[in-house]
Protein backbone atom coordinates (compact mmCIF):
# COMPACT_ATOMS: atom_id res chain seq x y z
CA UNK A 1 0.00 0.00 0.00
CA UNK A 2 3.05 2.31 0.58
CA UNK A 3 4.23 1.81 -2.41
CA UNK A 4 1.00 2.60 -4.39
CA UNK A 5 0.69 6.04 -2.09
CA UNK A 6 4.64 6.69 -3.21
CA UNK A 7 3.24 5.02 -7.27
CA UNK A 8 0.56 8.15 -6.65
CA UNK A 9 2.76 10.94 -5.39
CA UNK A 10 5.42 10.20 -8.46
CA UNK A 11 2.72 9.82 -11.18
CA UNK A 12 0.85 13.33 -9.64
CA UNK A 13 4.39 15.17 -10.02
CA UNK A 14 5.37 13.84 -13.36
CA UNK A 15 1.62 14.24 -14.64
CA UNK A 16 2.09 17.89 -13.33
CA UNK A 17 5.38 18.33 -15.06
CA UNK A 18 4.18 17.36 -18.22
CA UNK A 19 0.82 19.52 -17.85
CA UNK A 20 3.02 22.37 -17.67
CA UNK A 21 5.00 21.44 -20.66
CA UNK A 22 2.20 21.05 -22.80
CA UNK A 23 0.70 24.28 -21.63
CA UNK A 24 3.72 26.11 -22.94
CA UNK A 25 5.13 25.99 -26.48
CA UNK A 26 8.59 26.84 -28.05
CA UNK A 27 7.26 28.18 -31.10
CA UNK A 28 11.21 28.62 -33.27
CA UNK A 29 14.69 28.21 -32.28
CA UNK A 30 17.26 30.81 -33.55
CA UNK A 31 20.81 29.35 -33.07
CA UNK A 32 23.86 31.59 -34.13
CA UNK A 33 26.71 29.72 -33.00
CA UNK A 34 30.50 29.13 -33.84
CA UNK A 35 33.07 26.48 -33.29
CA UNK A 36 36.69 28.38 -32.28
CA UNK A 37 39.77 27.29 -34.11
CA UNK A 38 41.05 25.17 -31.84
CA UNK A 39 37.74 22.93 -32.58
CA UNK A 40 37.19 22.56 -28.32
CA UNK A 41 34.47 25.10 -28.05
CA UNK A 42 31.46 26.14 -29.39
CA UNK A 43 29.24 29.41 -28.87
CA UNK A 44 25.96 29.61 -29.03
CA UNK A 45 23.44 32.53 -29.04
CA UNK A 46 20.00 30.61 -28.78
CA UNK A 47 16.93 32.32 -29.51
CA UNK A 48 13.70 31.18 -28.32
CA UNK A 49 9.90 32.60 -29.30
CA UNK A 50 8.22 31.03 -26.92
CA UNK A 51 4.20 31.11 -26.72
CA UNK A 52 2.22 30.24 -23.29
CA UNK A 53 -1.57 29.59 -23.23
CA UNK A 54 -2.51 30.74 -19.54
CA UNK A 55 -0.99 32.14 -16.54
CA UNK A 56 1.82 30.02 -16.42
CA UNK A 57 4.39 31.14 -14.53
CA UNK A 58 6.99 28.84 -13.73
CA UNK A 59 8.87 26.60 -17.05
CA UNK A 60 11.46 23.67 -17.09
CA UNK A 61 13.42 23.32 -19.99
CA UNK A 62 15.45 20.04 -20.97
CA UNK A 63 19.10 21.52 -20.79
CA UNK A 64 22.09 19.69 -19.71
CA UNK A 65 24.02 20.70 -16.46
CA UNK A 66 27.38 20.58 -17.77
CA UNK A 67 26.68 23.21 -20.12
CA UNK A 68 28.01 26.57 -18.53
CA UNK A 69 25.56 29.65 -19.37
CA UNK A 70 26.57 32.61 -19.88
CA UNK A 71 23.59 35.03 -19.53
CA UNK A 72 19.97 34.69 -20.03
CA UNK A 73 17.24 37.18 -21.01
CA UNK A 74 13.65 36.93 -21.52
CA UNK A 75 11.89 40.14 -23.67
CA UNK A 76 15.00 41.81 -22.78
CA UNK A 77 15.56 41.30 -19.46
CA UNK A 78 17.74 39.04 -17.56
CA UNK A 79 16.47 36.73 -15.37
CA UNK A 80 16.73 34.41 -12.58
CA UNK A 81 17.17 31.00 -13.26
CA UNK A 82 17.60 27.64 -10.94
CA UNK A 83 19.67 24.32 -12.89
CA UNK A 84 18.94 20.67 -11.77
CA UNK A 85 18.92 17.37 -12.98
CA UNK A 86 19.47 18.49 -16.34
CA UNK A 87 16.84 20.97 -16.01
CA UNK A 88 16.49 24.86 -16.34
CA UNK A 89 14.22 26.54 -14.67
CA UNK A 90 12.83 29.92 -14.24
CA UNK A 91 10.05 31.86 -13.46
CA UNK A 92 8.32 33.34 -16.90
CA UNK A 93 6.58 37.16 -16.99
CA UNK A 94 3.05 37.83 -17.37
CA UNK A 95 2.75 37.93 -21.34
CA UNK A 96 1.55 35.14 -24.15
CA UNK A 97 4.46 35.46 -26.34
CA UNK A 98 7.68 36.16 -25.15
CA UNK A 99 11.57 35.67 -26.46
CA UNK A 100 14.10 33.73 -24.55
CA UNK A 101 18.03 34.36 -25.52
CA UNK A 102 20.12 32.64 -24.15
CA UNK A 103 24.36 32.71 -24.69
CA UNK A 104 26.23 29.46 -23.21
CA UNK A 105 28.90 27.61 -24.78
CA UNK A 106 29.67 23.70 -25.47
CA UNK A 107 32.70 22.06 -24.37
CA UNK A 108 32.54 19.98 -27.74
CA UNK A 109 34.80 16.82 -25.94
CA UNK A 110 31.82 16.36 -24.40
CA UNK A 111 29.44 16.33 -27.06
CA UNK A 112 31.77 13.81 -29.27
CA UNK A 113 31.21 10.42 -30.71
CA UNK A 114 34.72 9.48 -32.33
CA UNK A 115 35.70 12.55 -34.24
CA UNK A 116 33.05 14.11 -35.07
CA UNK A 117 30.66 16.55 -32.57
CA UNK A 118 27.29 14.81 -32.63
CA UNK A 119 24.47 16.83 -31.47
CA UNK A 120 21.38 16.07 -31.07
CA UNK A 121 18.15 16.92 -28.88
CA UNK A 122 18.54 13.72 -26.51
CA UNK A 123 22.37 15.03 -25.34
CA UNK A 124 20.24 18.48 -24.18
CA UNK A 125 22.67 20.39 -26.06
CA UNK A 126 20.04 22.95 -26.27
CA UNK A 127 16.70 24.08 -24.20
CA UNK A 128 13.71 21.82 -25.13
CA UNK A 129 10.44 20.50 -24.04
CA UNK A 130 8.94 17.04 -24.25
CA UNK A 131 6.17 16.86 -27.28
CA UNK A 132 7.57 19.91 -28.78
CA UNK A 133 8.05 20.74 -32.06
CA UNK A 134 9.27 23.69 -33.37
CA UNK A 135 11.03 25.64 -36.54
CA UNK A 136 14.40 26.46 -36.65
CA UNK A 137 17.45 28.45 -38.18
CA UNK A 138 20.84 27.41 -37.30
CA UNK A 139 23.25 29.72 -38.40
CA UNK A 140 26.99 27.92 -37.55
CA UNK A 141 30.39 29.18 -38.66
CA UNK A 142 33.18 26.21 -38.81
CA UNK A 143 36.57 26.54 -39.53
CA UNK A 144 38.52 25.21 -42.97
CA UNK A 145 38.85 21.74 -41.45
CA UNK A 146 35.43 21.12 -40.46
CA UNK A 147 31.95 20.66 -42.30
CA UNK A 148 28.54 20.79 -41.04
CA UNK A 149 25.39 18.63 -41.26
CA UNK A 150 21.86 19.34 -39.82
CA UNK A 151 18.14 18.74 -41.12
CA UNK A 152 15.81 21.24 -43.16
CA UNK A 153 16.69 23.62 -46.14
CA UNK A 154 20.67 24.51 -46.78
CA UNK A 155 20.99 28.17 -48.29
CA UNK A 156 23.63 30.62 -48.63
CA UNK A 157 26.87 27.97 -47.82
CA UNK A 158 29.64 30.33 -47.90
CA UNK A 159 33.55 29.46 -47.82
CA UNK A 160 36.34 32.26 -47.89
CA UNK A 161 39.08 29.51 -47.49
CA UNK A 162 39.45 30.31 -43.64
CA UNK A 163 35.89 29.31 -42.48
CA UNK A 164 32.62 27.77 -43.55
CA UNK A 165 29.07 29.56 -42.88
CA UNK A 166 26.39 27.03 -42.52
CA UNK A 167 22.20 28.19 -42.73
CA UNK A 168 19.75 25.76 -41.64
CA UNK A 169 16.37 26.23 -42.08
CA UNK A 170 13.65 23.76 -40.89
CA UNK A 171 10.06 24.12 -40.77
CA UNK A 172 9.44 20.87 -38.62
CA UNK A 173 12.22 20.67 -36.10
CA UNK A 174 11.80 18.13 -33.25
CA UNK A 175 15.37 16.10 -33.20
CA UNK A 176 17.92 19.27 -33.43
CA UNK A 177 20.59 17.59 -35.49
CA UNK A 178 23.53 18.96 -35.99
CA UNK A 179 26.68 17.04 -36.92
CA UNK A 180 30.15 18.70 -37.21
CA UNK A 181 32.87 16.25 -38.08
CA UNK A 182 35.96 16.41 -39.87
CA UNK A 183 36.29 17.32 -43.46
CA UNK A 184 37.84 13.61 -44.40
CA UNK A 185 35.47 11.86 -41.79
CA UNK A 186 32.36 11.51 -44.22
CA UNK A 187 32.19 9.93 -47.48
CA UNK A 188 28.81 11.60 -49.34
CA UNK A 189 26.50 9.20 -51.90
CA UNK A 190 23.30 11.18 -53.13
CA UNK A 191 19.97 9.96 -54.70
CA UNK A 192 17.02 11.79 -56.63
CA UNK A 193 13.33 10.80 -56.49
CA UNK A 194 10.61 12.97 -56.47
CA UNK A 195 11.97 16.29 -56.69
CA UNK A 196 13.70 15.01 -53.38
CA UNK A 197 17.33 15.20 -52.60
CA UNK A 198 18.57 12.52 -50.34
CA UNK A 199 22.09 12.81 -49.21
CA UNK A 200 23.70 9.80 -47.31
CA UNK A 201 27.00 10.51 -45.45
CA UNK A 202 28.93 7.46 -44.19
CA UNK A 203 31.90 7.27 -42.22
CA UNK A 204 32.35 3.41 -43.25
CA UNK A 205 34.31 2.60 -47.27
CA UNK A 206 32.47 0.18 -47.43
CA UNK A 207 30.64 0.64 -50.51
CA UNK A 208 28.65 -2.46 -50.67
CA UNK A 209 26.67 -1.59 -47.61
CA UNK A 210 26.56 2.09 -48.78
CA UNK A 211 24.06 1.43 -52.11
CA UNK A 212 22.50 -0.96 -50.20
CA UNK A 213 21.44 1.76 -47.84
CA UNK A 214 20.67 3.91 -50.23
CA UNK A 215 18.82 1.01 -52.20
CA UNK A 216 16.47 -0.31 -49.64
CA UNK A 217 16.07 3.54 -48.73
CA UNK A 218 14.60 4.87 -51.85
CA UNK A 219 12.55 1.57 -52.50
CA UNK A 220 10.61 2.83 -48.99
CA UNK A 221 11.07 6.41 -49.69
CA UNK A 222 9.18 5.48 -52.89
CA UNK A 223 6.53 4.05 -51.38
CA UNK A 224 5.85 5.84 -48.17
CA UNK A 225 5.74 9.10 -50.92
CA UNK A 226 3.26 7.34 -52.70
CA UNK A 227 1.08 5.26 -50.45
CA UNK A 228 0.76 7.66 -47.24
CA UNK A 229 1.48 10.95 -48.80
CA UNK A 230 4.15 13.16 -50.29
CA UNK A 231 7.00 13.83 -48.37
CA UNK A 232 7.41 17.13 -46.63
CA UNK A 233 10.75 18.32 -45.87
CA UNK A 234 12.72 20.11 -48.44
CA UNK A 235 15.74 17.34 -47.93
CA UNK A 236 16.23 14.06 -46.26
CA UNK A 237 19.60 12.98 -44.77
CA UNK A 238 20.98 9.99 -43.47
CA UNK A 239 24.09 10.17 -41.37
CA UNK A 240 26.53 7.27 -39.73
CA UNK A 241 26.74 7.90 -35.96
CA UNK A 242 29.61 6.58 -34.48
CA UNK A 243 29.01 4.82 -31.42
CA UNK A 244 25.11 5.06 -31.80
CA UNK A 245 23.77 1.73 -30.66
CA UNK A 246 20.84 2.35 -32.91
CA UNK A 247 18.92 3.86 -35.49
CA UNK A 248 16.67 6.83 -35.36
CA UNK A 249 14.51 8.65 -37.43
CA UNK A 250 14.26 12.46 -36.75
CA UNK A 251 12.35 14.84 -39.37
CA UNK A 252 14.35 14.52 -42.47
CA UNK A 253 17.44 13.32 -40.97
CA UNK A 254 18.25 9.58 -40.08
CA UNK A 255 20.59 8.51 -38.19
CA UNK A 256 23.06 5.57 -38.34
CA UNK A 257 24.58 3.05 -36.58
CA UNK A 258 27.80 1.95 -37.22
CA UNK A 259 27.06 -1.78 -36.41
CA UNK A 260 23.99 -1.68 -38.33
CA UNK A 261 25.37 -0.53 -41.06
CA UNK A 262 27.80 -3.20 -41.43
CA UNK A 263 25.01 -5.45 -41.05
CA UNK A 264 22.87 -4.65 -43.83
CA UNK A 265 24.50 -6.57 -46.09
CA UNK A 266 22.56 -9.48 -45.07
CA UNK A 267 19.01 -9.57 -45.99
CA UNK A 268 17.35 -10.29 -42.51
CA UNK A 269 19.55 -7.62 -40.98
CA UNK A 270 18.45 -4.90 -43.20
CA UNK A 271 14.82 -4.12 -41.76
CA UNK A 272 16.18 -0.54 -39.93
CA UNK A 273 16.36 1.02 -43.48
CA UNK A 274 13.14 0.86 -44.55
CA UNK A 275 11.71 1.23 -40.75
CA UNK A 276 13.44 4.23 -40.03
CA UNK A 277 12.34 5.37 -43.61
CA UNK A 278 9.15 4.79 -43.18
CA UNK A 279 9.11 6.67 -39.96
CA UNK A 280 9.23 9.81 -41.93
CA UNK A 281 6.19 9.70 -42.07
CA UNK A 282 5.07 7.89 -39.41
CA UNK A 283 6.51 9.23 -35.93
CA UNK A 284 8.21 12.26 -37.28
CA UNK A 285 5.44 13.59 -40.14
CA UNK A 286 2.72 13.72 -37.15
CA UNK A 287 4.55 12.97 -33.91
CA UNK A 288 2.89 10.60 -31.08
CA UNK A 289 2.93 12.20 -27.63
CA UNK A 290 5.61 10.61 -25.73
CA UNK A 291 4.16 11.65 -22.21
CA UNK A 292 0.41 10.96 -22.68
CA UNK A 293 0.33 7.70 -21.19
CA UNK A 294 -1.91 5.71 -23.69
CA UNK A 295 -1.72 1.86 -23.47
CA UNK A 296 -1.72 2.44 -27.08
CA UNK A 297 0.70 4.95 -28.64
CA UNK A 298 3.85 2.29 -29.00
CA UNK A 299 1.32 0.01 -31.22
CA UNK A 300 0.13 3.40 -33.30
CA UNK A 301 3.78 4.48 -33.62
CA UNK A 302 5.99 1.62 -33.60
CA UNK A 303 4.22 -1.68 -35.21
CA UNK A 304 2.52 0.47 -37.56
CA UNK A 305 5.81 1.69 -39.12
CA UNK A 306 6.77 -1.70 -39.32
CA UNK A 307 3.64 -3.09 -40.80
CA UNK A 308 4.47 -0.37 -43.49
CA UNK A 309 7.82 -1.92 -43.84
CA UNK A 310 5.91 -4.86 -45.14
CA UNK A 311 3.20 -3.51 -47.21
CA UNK A 312 5.91 -1.62 -48.70
CA UNK A 313 7.44 -4.72 -49.65
CA UNK A 314 4.38 -6.91 -50.45
CA UNK A 315 3.83 -3.89 -53.04
CA UNK A 316 6.92 -4.75 -54.38
CA UNK A 317 7.21 -8.45 -54.58
CA UNK A 318 3.62 -9.56 -53.98
CA UNK A 319 0.97 -10.93 -51.06
CA UNK A 320 3.26 -13.95 -50.77
CA UNK A 321 6.04 -12.23 -49.37
CA UNK A 322 3.47 -10.21 -46.91
CA UNK A 323 2.20 -13.92 -45.64
CA UNK A 324 6.05 -14.78 -45.14
CA UNK A 325 6.57 -12.12 -43.32
CA UNK A 326 4.29 -12.44 -40.85
CA UNK A 327 4.37 -15.83 -40.46
CA UNK A 328 8.46 -15.80 -39.88
CA UNK A 329 6.95 -13.21 -36.87
CA UNK A 330 4.82 -15.54 -35.49
CA UNK A 331 7.73 -17.99 -35.59
CA UNK A 332 10.32 -15.65 -33.95
CA UNK A 333 7.18 -15.33 -31.43
CA UNK A 334 6.49 -18.80 -30.58
CA UNK A 335 10.28 -19.69 -30.63
CA UNK A 336 12.03 -17.05 -28.77
CA UNK A 337 9.16 -14.90 -26.95
CA UNK A 338 6.37 -16.84 -25.38
CA UNK A 339 6.40 -17.75 -22.30
CA UNK A 340 9.50 -15.45 -21.54
CA UNK A 341 9.85 -12.19 -19.41
CA UNK A 342 9.11 -10.44 -23.14
CA UNK A 343 5.91 -12.01 -23.26
CA UNK A 344 3.48 -9.11 -22.33
CA UNK A 345 0.48 -7.59 -24.04
CA UNK A 346 1.40 -4.58 -26.49
CA UNK A 347 -1.04 -2.66 -24.01
CA UNK A 348 1.65 -2.20 -21.67
CA UNK A 349 3.17 0.30 -23.93
CA UNK A 350 6.55 -1.26 -23.38
CA UNK A 351 10.05 -0.90 -25.55
CA UNK A 352 9.82 -4.89 -26.24
CA UNK A 353 10.37 -6.99 -29.25
CA UNK A 354 5.93 -8.28 -29.27
CA UNK A 355 5.42 -4.46 -30.55
CA UNK A 356 7.44 -4.99 -33.36
CA UNK A 357 6.50 -8.83 -33.77
CA UNK A 358 3.00 -9.48 -32.97
CA UNK A 359 2.13 -5.78 -33.78
CA UNK A 360 2.33 -5.85 -37.28
CA UNK A 361 0.32 -8.78 -37.04
CA UNK A 362 -2.84 -6.93 -35.22
CA UNK A 363 -2.35 -4.08 -38.08
CA UNK A 364 -2.79 -7.17 -40.45
CA UNK A 365 -6.13 -8.05 -39.38
CA UNK A 366 -7.02 -4.16 -38.69
CA UNK A 367 -6.39 -4.05 -42.54
CA UNK A 368 -8.19 -7.22 -43.42
CA UNK A 369 -11.52 -5.92 -41.80
CA UNK A 370 -11.32 -2.43 -43.19
CA UNK A 371 -10.38 -3.37 -46.37
CA UNK A 372 -7.05 -2.02 -48.26
CA UNK A 373 -8.47 1.33 -49.27
CA UNK A 374 -10.29 2.60 -46.43
CA UNK A 375 -6.75 1.33 -44.70
CA UNK A 376 -4.81 3.64 -46.88
CA UNK A 377 -7.14 6.29 -46.56
CA UNK A 378 -6.75 6.74 -42.82
CA UNK A 379 -3.19 6.81 -42.99
CA UNK A 380 -3.17 9.38 -45.42
CA UNK A 381 -5.56 11.55 -43.93
CA UNK A 382 -4.11 11.06 -40.86
CA UNK A 383 -0.69 12.44 -42.26
CA UNK A 384 -2.15 15.48 -43.96
CA UNK A 385 -3.74 16.55 -41.66
CA UNK A 386 -1.71 16.36 -38.47
CA UNK A 387 1.78 16.82 -40.32
CA UNK A 388 4.12 18.77 -38.19
CA UNK A 389 1.89 18.38 -35.45
CA UNK A 390 1.86 16.11 -31.99
CA UNK A 391 -0.81 13.85 -31.43
CA UNK A 392 -2.21 11.62 -28.75
CA UNK A 393 -3.79 7.86 -29.12
CA UNK A 394 -7.53 10.01 -28.78
CA UNK A 395 -6.61 11.99 -31.95
CA UNK A 396 -5.52 8.73 -33.71
CA UNK A 397 -8.13 6.92 -32.18
CA UNK A 398 -10.70 9.43 -34.01
CA UNK A 399 -9.13 9.39 -37.39
CA UNK A 400 -9.12 5.35 -37.52
CA UNK A 401 -12.97 5.43 -36.63
CA UNK A 402 -13.45 7.43 -39.73
CA UNK A 403 -12.72 4.57 -41.60
CA UNK A 404 -12.88 1.58 -39.51
CA UNK A 405 -15.96 0.67 -37.37
CA UNK A 406 -15.69 0.81 -33.75
CA UNK A 407 -16.48 -3.16 -33.78
CA UNK A 408 -12.90 -3.27 -35.37
CA UNK A 409 -11.38 -0.99 -33.08
CA UNK A 410 -12.95 -2.27 -29.83
CA UNK A 411 -11.22 -5.63 -31.18
CA UNK A 412 -8.13 -4.21 -32.09
CA UNK A 413 -7.64 -3.14 -28.70
CA UNK A 414 -8.70 -6.07 -27.18
CA UNK A 415 -6.22 -8.22 -28.71
CA UNK A 416 -3.41 -5.32 -27.53
CA UNK A 417 -4.61 -6.24 -24.00
CA UNK A 418 -3.60 -9.68 -24.16
CA UNK A 419 -1.01 -12.12 -24.60
CA UNK A 420 0.20 -13.82 -27.78
CA UNK A 421 -0.59 -14.48 -31.47
CA UNK A 422 -4.35 -13.07 -31.94
CA UNK A 423 -6.77 -16.51 -32.78
CA UNK A 424 -8.12 -15.10 -35.40
CA UNK A 425 -5.04 -14.95 -37.51
CA UNK A 426 -4.15 -18.03 -39.64
CA UNK A 427 -1.28 -18.70 -41.57
ZN1 LIG B 1 10.67 2.46 -34.88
Amino acid sequence: MKRLVWLGIILLVALNGQSVERRARIVSYRLDMQLDSTGRWLDVQALLTLAKNDTLSDLRFHFADIIPIRSVTCNGDSIVYRRSQDGLQFRLPSCRKFQLRIHYTLETDSFKSDRVIALVRARKWVPYLFDNVASSEINLTVPVRYYAYSSGKQRDYQFDGVIRQYHFNAKVNAGMPLFIAPVDYYIGLSRRCKGIQINYFFHTTDTAVANTVARESVQAFRFGNRFIGRYRPSTFTYIEFPGFDFCQSMPGFVLMGSKYIANVKRPDKRYWVGHETLHQWVGNGYFMALYSHSPYNRFAEESLTEYLRMVCLQKSYGDDTLRAMLRENCHIYTANIKGTAEDLPIALNRPNWVTYTIGPVIWHLVRMEMGNRKWQRFLRKLYARYYGKVIDYAIFRRQLTTFASEETVLRMERRLNVKGIPPEFTE
